[in-house]
């Protein structure tokens, strides 16, 4: 239980026993809070004024579950109602907006099967010139904007003077010809199907009114003056609500085509668009800069506290193998000794390969984190190909020896399957073991037999899917978790797995490198091993990034590579042609396309997500060995797939793929001796985000860089997946950009740690309590 007990629940992250006041702000309610005030940030949002079911439902699906999370919702930019440009100096294509009189309305129903059933149009008019104005399919409008109302119009003004137009602005209409309406500053917040803008806006200022007295302050005084940070009442109001003049970046002062104001029906091609910062030393600046700090710091905290509750548990304390497989001399020595503290040495001695250094290294740091009684907790992250499977089996053996059992689970039954053969290939010296396969695909009889295996002990080592952390799966010593691709896994779904055993030992593998930058942020309680080069002789692989055009040129040579005995993957984003998309390739067409038109006398086979189980193993293993020529797959074999004799990767409409996924797709190919090469088949324009991608792939083969890379373009949150995987997603700090702000978040508490790690001064219940709210429920509440 000790993940759950240690990081999600806070109860038992309760660091001191007493328990902790309410601060006396808190209590000076002015009205007598209803019962479910008394919550303060901890109440439900349907709670929240003019939140009903219905609505707290779409919150819900963002995230928003309390006040507090409410609260985060921060806005993603602002619409700026206040600055108001005469319609004669309105710049082109940006946003602006006007205060004019309607001259000129006209409102039309056009004929025909058009999807516009409803056009109004106004011509609108201030001291400077007019403008023509239109909104569709909103014939309710014409009741609001006749001739003579005058209107606050905000919007982005196309054309040039003085022909210039405004689609759709959004409007308010002012009541008095005479007064000028002071306009506000809006915030745009991220939406979700059922929510408007206006919605949400309400619902956050009248939760505003009602419950920021909740936002009690936490941070120390000192802090808050060294940084020049304001309360953190004022920091929320800032964001939510600011002023004019308190520096929040509008939109009227964004350059034209800015990603902020984009991401609103953005495909989800393009990365997700951060608030911005502004000017510095702004009121508004200093108020995102303390949010930032403060999301940073209770991370770094928590992650302390964490790792101090976890290094007390008492887990397994393997038995050291002997001889040590480690040693200068081990071929020197002869391996008669049955007993099972050989195996590990055995295991290294008749592999079919030498370790590399590097492999050597990491086993070792494995080992000695094996030994002690302290769970471990290591990631093992090593690029494509690296050559991580041989090392988790490694310590999958020294758990075997030592008298557990030891499971690997791998996000796809394409790769439990590959790895279970791999185990045994591995294993064939050490008889003694047994291994097994746990799978969703099994026939019951099958399952229930490896289930009983298990419980009982029989098979040491386990394979298998997200099958292995369903509840009826019992282990009767469970000693080692491996999770591969880790990134695949949320985080409650790995801890379901561990939570099998008594504090087995973790290693999580992955291909996703990260920077040392980041890592503190995303792996924070984990140690980390690195396999730092691939292992001898591995070939190079080609890069090329072409047009349909060169479609046939593309597929001549893979034809004359397949002649020469090679295999080839054909990679498309989608199984079936999509209706909305016409120019996605799908499996389907593809299949049809090259075994029809392009290789016509070879051996194709088809590969998708809808076939079952045993009919990819079927094509894998008919890959394998040589009965067929090529593979035209979705990104089903985009993790872990291990052919040495396929070297060629063609992904089609590659610019639908992000980078990681790109670079794992490429490490299909170049596993064995030959000369690879991967080739990428994209529509001549496309987005400048899609063709830099392209661009880097070409360049590069080096997952360190393109990880790097693919942080620089979408943020650290979509690059890692941390967002899936629910391990850390912060609101608005970005580890990447606000880099100084996390050394001086880290370093700060790093201090506070050391003064006082339990959190026991009085002065500090408020941080505490800050704390177990924000940390001490992520697993429980974030879906996975
Ligand atoms: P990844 O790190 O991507 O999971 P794998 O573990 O699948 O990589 O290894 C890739 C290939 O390299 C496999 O075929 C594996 O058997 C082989 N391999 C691993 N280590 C070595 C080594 N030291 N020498 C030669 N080949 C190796
Ligand atoms: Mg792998």
């Amino acid at each position: 239980m000790h993940y759950e007990l240690s990081y999600s629940q806070p109860k038992t992250l309760d660091i001191n026993e007493k328990k902790v006041k309410t601060s006396s702000k808190q209590t000076a309610h002015s009205q007598k809070p209803t019962p479910d005030e008394k919550r303060g940030l901890e109440t439900p949002v349907q709670f929240c004024p003019g939140v009903g079911p219905g609505r707290a439902k779409a919150l819900e699906n963002m995230g928003v579950y309390t006040v507090r999370d409410l609260f985060w919702h921060l806005p993603r930019g602002y619409e700026d109602f206040v600055h108001v440009t005469d319609i004669a100096s309105l710049p082109p294509n940006g946003i602006a907006t006007v205060v004019a009189t309607v001259t000129y309305v006209e409102s039309r129903m056009p004929r025909g099967r058009s999807r516009v059933r409803h056009i109004l149009n106004a011509t609108v008019k201030d001291d400077s010139g007019e403008l023509e104005v239109v909104w569709f399919n909103q014939s309710y409008l014409s009741e609001q904007i006749k001739q003579g109302t005058r209107l606050r119009l905000h919007g982005k003004a196309e054309g040039r003077a003085p022909f210039m137009k405004m689609s759709s602005p959004k409007f308010v209409v002012l009541s008095d010809e005479t007064e000028e309406e002071a306009g506000d500053i809006l915030p745009l917040y991220p939406l979700s199907d059922k929510l408007t803008q206006g919605a949400i806006r309400k619902i956050v200022s009248k939760a505003m009114e009602r419950f920021s007295l909740y936002l009690v302050e936490w941070m120390p005084s000192a802090i808050l003056q060294e940084h020049g940070f304001p309360s953190r009442m004022e920091a929320f109001r800032i964001l939510h609500a600011p002023q004019a003049g308190e520096g929040a970046p509008l939109d009227s002062a964004l350059p034209e085509e800015s990603l902020l104001f984009n991401t609103m029906d953005a495909d989800d091609d393009e990365p997700e668009a951060l608030l911005p910062e502004g000017e510095i030393n702004t009121p508004w600046e200093n108020a995102r800069r303390r949010l930032v700090f403060e999301e940073l710091f209770l991370h770094q905290f928590s992650l302390r506290l964490v790792q101090g509750k976890l290094k007390q548990f008492t887990g397994i304390s393997h038995p050291a193998p002997n001889p040590e497989p480690f040693a200068e001399n081990l071929d020197a020595i002869e391996l008669e000794i049955k007993q099972p503290c050989a195996w590990p040495a055995r295991f290294v001695q008749n592999l079919p390969f030498a370790l590399t250094d590097e492999q050597r290294k990491v086993c070792r740091e494995i080992q000695t984190d094996m030994l002690e009684s302290a769970p471990m907790n290591r990631l093992l992250q090593g690029d494509v190909g690296s050559g991580k499977t041989v090392v988790s089996v490694y310590a999958m053996v020294l758990a075997a020896a030592g008298g557990c059992q030891a499971a690997l689970m791998a996000p796809t039954e394409l790769l439990a399957q590959q790895h279970a053969a791999s185990i045994r290939a591995f294993t064939k010296t050490i008889p003694e073991l047994q291994t097994v396969v746990l799978t969703g695909g099994m026939k019951a009889a099958e399952r229930r037999a490896v289930q009983q295996a298990l419980k009982t002990g029989g098979a040491q080592l386990v394979v298998g899917t997200h099958a292995l952390f369903q509840e009826d799966v019992e282990f009767d010593r469970l000693g080692l978790v491996v999770v591969d691709e880790q990134h695949k896994f949320g985080v409650e779904q790995r801890e379901r797995l561990v939570k099998k055993g008594e504090h087995p030992d973790l290693l999580a593998a992955t291909a996703t490198p990260i920077p040392r930058t980041l890592s503190l942020t995303v792996y924070g309680d984990m140690d980390i091993s690195t396999i730092a080069t691939l292992p001898p002789n591995r070939p190079e692989i080609r890069t090329r990034w072409t047009h349909w055009i060169n479609e046939s040129k593309v597929w001549g040579f893979v034809d004359e590579k397949i002649a020469l005995g090679q295999q080839a993957y054909i990679v498309c984003p989608i199984i079936d042609p999509s209706e909305t998309q016409p120019d996605l390739p799908s499996t389907e067409e593809a299949f049809e396309a090259i075994t029809e038109k392009h290789l016509t006398n070879r051996r194709i086979a088809l590969l998708h997500g809808r076939h079952s189980p045993q009919d990819k193993q079927a094509m894998m293993d008919a890959v394998r060995a040589g009965d067929l020529d090529a593979v035209v797959a979705t990104t089903v074999i985009e993790v872990g797939v291990d052919l040495p004799n396929a070297t060629i990767m063609v992904i089609l409409g590659a610019e639908r793929f992000g980078l990681a996924q790109l670079h794992q797709l490429r490490g299909r190919v170049g596993r064995g001796t030959q000369k690879s090469y991967c080739i990428l088949i994209t529509p001549e324009r496309l987005s400048p985000y899609a063709e830099q991608r392209m661009r880097l792939m070409e360049a590069t083969r080096d997952g360190f860089r393109i990880a790097e890379e693919d942080l620089k373009l979408r943020g650290p949150g979509e690059a890692f997946g941390t967002k899936q995987s629910g391990r850390i997603r912060f609101h608005l700090a970005d580890p990447m950009r606000d880099g100084e702000l996390l050394q001086a978040a880290n370093q700060t508490a790093h201090d506070m740690f050391q003064k006082d790690p339990r959190l026991i001064d009085p002065a500090h219940d408020n941080m505490k309590n800050e704390i177990l709210s924000a940390y001490g429920r992520i697993a429980l509440r974030r879906p996975s």
